[in-house]
């Protein structure tokens, strides 16, 4: 403020024993500067004030902590405020300046581009995994991504490196070193190697292994792409520019979610490569000469194992009578497939309410809500208040304290808790959560670390 007065009283000083002429040259010189440096600073509050208003919505949403998987840490020493970071992040809205500093103002929105670790002027920003709340598992692979079991290998999400073209390329290079490893071993098991996951990286270490003639076969439990396919419609991908075996490289930068899928299809079949879809694989054990995998219909022995299974791990199944049917699904696609129909929400976490809702809001369609507790205590109070409110309109059916017993072709059927409940239906959406990996790396003896915020 002082120093503000001083520079007034300087100024005015300077306008008073300047003549006529000469204060009109320096007030035409000083006034757009004026202008100027007024209208930055209008700007830049009212954007500090949105920022402020984004992360105050994402912290009631319950959405305020950083995630657990790769996301930067802001040192609010050492940033300057400039913003490079919030211009350099693709998924856009994910940091904002608040009062000179950058922050996370939407951490559920980071998914670890790390392009603004990358243009930081002052290096303010590290990219960490896990937070203080909960940590995150990180198998320990060495450099050639092998575990400390001999033979087990991991690529892509799993081992804690996100976004499609990391896994592409950790896909590849797993494969080159499951090669050397393999050339110096016992021909008697019948496969080379078992890859687990056509994602980017099972599928990149899919391409490398038909490339190279190993004898090789890949599960997928779903279909081609991972978490890609899952992505909303529409969604823009931002990738970077890699080397896909067999293929060459691939310049895709920025595409959509449809278009990288549509690519990789082609791939698919111009390579010839061949995956198993629809068949997870159930078990792992460890033998003297290498593995056996199993799914629900074959068993396979091989040397290595290459698993690119990311982190989503494999839907939980509610074990009843026509679940098998294709009308039941486990994740929400497209709520617009299900207008003019009846169909039932299964859960009662954040996927479950999102998609009731989402569904609820199509024209025609019928939706009822089954979850088997009495409260969504684990949903955010913002999407059990969009559920309660559908239900009070009449949009939705809610049933609490229910479990379904059987699915029919054009019913379903619930428990209650006093009786029981035939409806028509045309889907059936199941969202129980999903059946996280670690267990299974720890029954083979993978070292793990949990991370609370360390690379
Ligand atoms: C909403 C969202 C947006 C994103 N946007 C981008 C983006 O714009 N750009 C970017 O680079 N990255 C993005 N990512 C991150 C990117 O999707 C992942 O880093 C990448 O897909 C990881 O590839 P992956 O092959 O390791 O694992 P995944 O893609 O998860 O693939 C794993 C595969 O293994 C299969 N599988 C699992 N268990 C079994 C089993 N038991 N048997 C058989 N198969 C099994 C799964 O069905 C799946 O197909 C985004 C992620 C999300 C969630």
């Amino acid at each position: 403020m002082e120093q503000q007065s001083g520079f007034y009283s300087d100024l005015l000083y300077l306008l008073s024993v300047a003549g006529a002429e000469d204060a009109y040259k320096i007030l035409t010189f000083l006034i757009p500067i004026g202008l100027a440096w007024y209208i930055y600073r209008k700007v830049k509050s009212k954007r500090d004030l949105q920022n402020q208003a984004l992360f105050l919505a994402a912290k009631e949403a319950g959405l305020g902590d950083p995630p657990v998987s790769l996301h930067p840490v802001i040192d609010q020493n050492s940033c300057l405020g400039c913003a490079t970071c919030v211009d350099a992040c693709p998924e856009g809205n994910v940091i904002g300046v608040i009062r000179e500093k950058a922050q996370l103002i939407n951490p559920s929105h980071c998914i670890g581009h790390g392009a603004c670790k990358s243009v930081c002027p002052t290096g303010a920003i590290t990219l960490v995994l896990g937070n203080e709340k909960r940590g995150i598992d990180i198998p320990l692979l060495n450099s050639n991504f092998e575990t400390n079991v001999p033979g087990l290998f991991i690529a892509g999400e799993l081992g804690g490196m996100g976004l499609i073209r990391n896994a592409i390329e950790q896909g590849r290079q797993a494969m080159e070193s499951v090669r050397t490893l393999i050339g110096g071993m016992s021909s008697n098991v019948p496969y080379d190697v078992v890859i687990i996951g056509a994602g980017p990286a099972g599928f990149s270490a899919s391409l490398c292994a038909h490339q190279h003639e190993l004898r090789y076969v890949t599960l997928e439990q779903e279909d081609l792409g991972g978490t890609v396919a899952h992505f909303p419609r529409g969604k823009i991908v931002m990738t970077a520019p890699v080397q896909l075996p067999i293929i060459g490289q691939v310049k895709f930068s920025e595409t959509t979610k449809e278009a990288l899928i549509e690519f990789w299809r082609k791939a698919e079949q111009r390579s010839g490569v061949k995956i198993n879809y629809q068949d997870r694989m159930d078990t792992i054990d460890k033998t003297d000469d290498g593995f056996i995998v199993k799914t629900a219909t074959a068993e396979y022995h091989t040397k290595a194992l290459l698993l690119a299974i990311g982190r989503r791990g494999t839907p939980r199944k509610l074990g009843v009578t026509g679940e098998d049917q294709t009308k039941v699904v486990y994740r929400l696609a497209d709520p617009a497939q299900y207008r003019n129909q009846h169909v039932l929400v299964v859960g009662g976490g954040n996927s479950a309410l999102e998609a009731a809702i989402s569904i609820s809001e199509e024209p025609g369609t019928t939706v009822t809500l089954s979850y088997r507790s009495n409260a969504f205590a684990k949903a955010n109070p913002k999407n059990v208040e969009k559920i309660n409110a559908a239900a009070e309109a009449g949009r939705l059916n809610l049933q609490l304290k229910s479990t379904v017993k059987q699915i029919d072709e054009k019913h379903v059927t619930l428990n209650l808790e006093h009786g029981e409940l035939k409806m028509k239906n045309d889907g059936v959406i199941v969202c129980a959560g999903g059946i996280l990996p670690t267990p299974m790396l720890k029954t083979l003896g993978v070292e793990i670390e949990t991370k609370h915020g360390t690379l």
